[in-house]
């Protein structure tokens, strides 16, 4: 059996529309190849200063970032976990959380975000 032969047996046939993973390049470098991964974002946290004393209110160096993630099933020939996104908030004090939202909830809490910062910035609707 040839490399290439092996390698092609582990890759997943199916990959959901969204998927970047080059997986062939994932397997060679010992990554699983039963993970798909999509486009990801990120934000970085600035540090926010008080408006009249300039104390520091949030160090910065912390951030959010998200990305698409699915998992294989162990044939390859289907999902076993459905389509999330993956939502990773680390605070440089308070440490790191991840959370896993369905595209649904995303979208809400995407909302919900914007909703509460169109308070702040042209005040109660
Ligand atoms: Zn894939």
């Amino acid at each position: 059996m040839t490399d290439t032969a092996s390698t092609a047996r582990t890759l997943p046939p199916l990959c959901p529309s969204w998927c970047t993973t080059t997986h062939a390049d994932n397997v060679a470098e010992g990554g699983d190849p039963g993970e798909h991964w999509g486009p990801s974002r990120a934000v970085t946290l600035q540090t926010i200063h008080n408006e009249i004393d300039r104390r520091v209110e949030r160090d910065g160096g912390g951030g959010c970032e998200m990305w698409l993630g699915q998992r294989a099933l162990e044939d390859r020939y289907g999902f076993e976990s459905a389509p999330l996104v993956e939502f990773q908030v680390e605070d440089i004090n308070q440490g790191r959380a991840l959370v896993k939202l369905t595209s649904g909830e995303a979208r809400t809490l995407a909302r919900q975000l914007e909703s509460l910062a169109d308070v702040i910035d042209l005040g109660p609707a």
